[in-house]
């Protein structure tokens, strides 16, 4: 079986996003960009599954800019054996992304694709959802525990206030959370052996996919910025401010 993992680029995540001086989007110029943390996850649960004799093949696959390829690179160092580009400059939004990656799975015939549950820069949340809908596979998200089988998954999802366990008949979809794994780090000779992995390059055009952006951002603003606490000599001194300042009481 093969495992199809998409992989996105994204601002590292120990980095302070800025938001651009014209309010148009974050600043991506001269910042570190790493693979989304939730899409490692995803790799390193596709390479524990071939190791574990599950799974044949691992193909990690990125959607956008000529960059990318680092992030494919760096799952093909982690251990997957051959990337695909879906290489273009229009910004992708998560519709435009699931219509590649179902163009890409029909070309490959996976018997389960394993993505992030979210992207950290959006937090859309809607990539594998709208995959599953688009190939009528079955879909687990929020995958905190994967069994595959010869014919389904068994997963364990993150719900409100406890576990789910679900079933999905293969070729399946799957998200997967924070608790499922923690993801290897590649070797230096695992990093110098990924250099010679294929790359496969598609234009959005040759996949049959229209990725014209539908959302148009108006405006990206910084959070507030939060006033410093103070310290209360006494209980009476707190209830007071959370009666008058806060009114929460
Ligand atoms: P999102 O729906 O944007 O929160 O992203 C959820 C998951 O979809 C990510 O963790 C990736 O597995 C996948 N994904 C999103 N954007 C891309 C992209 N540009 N290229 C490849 N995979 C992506």
């Amino acid at each position: 079986m093969k495992i199809l993992v998409p992989v996105k680029r994204v601002v590292d995540a120990n980095i302070k996003v800025r938001v651009k001086a014209d309010g148009t989007g974050v600043e991506t110029q001269n910042v570190k960009m790493s693979m989304n943390p939730f899409c490692e996850i995803a790799v390193e649960e596709a390479l524990r599954l071939k190791e574990a004799g599950k799974a044949t093949e691992i193909i990690a696959v990125s959607c956008g800019p000529v960059q990318c390829q680092e992030t494919i690179r760096t799952a093909l160092a982690m251990g997957a054996d051959r990337g695909v580009l879906v290489e273009t400059d229009v910004p992708l939004e998560p519709l435009a992304i699931a219509k590649l990656l179902k163009a890409v799975a029909e070309k490959e015939q996976p018997g389960l694709i394993l993505l992030g549950k979210q992207a950290i820069d959006n937090d859309c949340n809607q990539t594998g959802q709208m995959l599953s809908a688009l190939l009528g596979w079955g879909q687990a998200t929020f995958v905190s525990k994967l069994a595959v089988e010869a014919d389904h998954v068994e997963a364990t999802r993150e719900v409100d206030g406890g576990l789910e366990v679900v079933k999905a008949r293969l070729p399946a979809v799957v998200t997967v959370d924070l608790r499922l794994n923690e993801p290897r780090y590649a070797s230096l000779p695992n990093i110098m052996k990924a250099k010679k992995k294929p790359i496969e390059i598609f234009k959005p055009e040759a996949l049959g996919v229209d990725v014209t952006p539908r959302v148009i951002v108006l405006k990206v603003v910084e959070p507030a910025k939060r006033n410093a606490g103070v310290k209360v000599p006494d209980v009476a001194t707190l209830v007071a401010k959370l009666r008058t300042e806060a009114k929460v009481i």
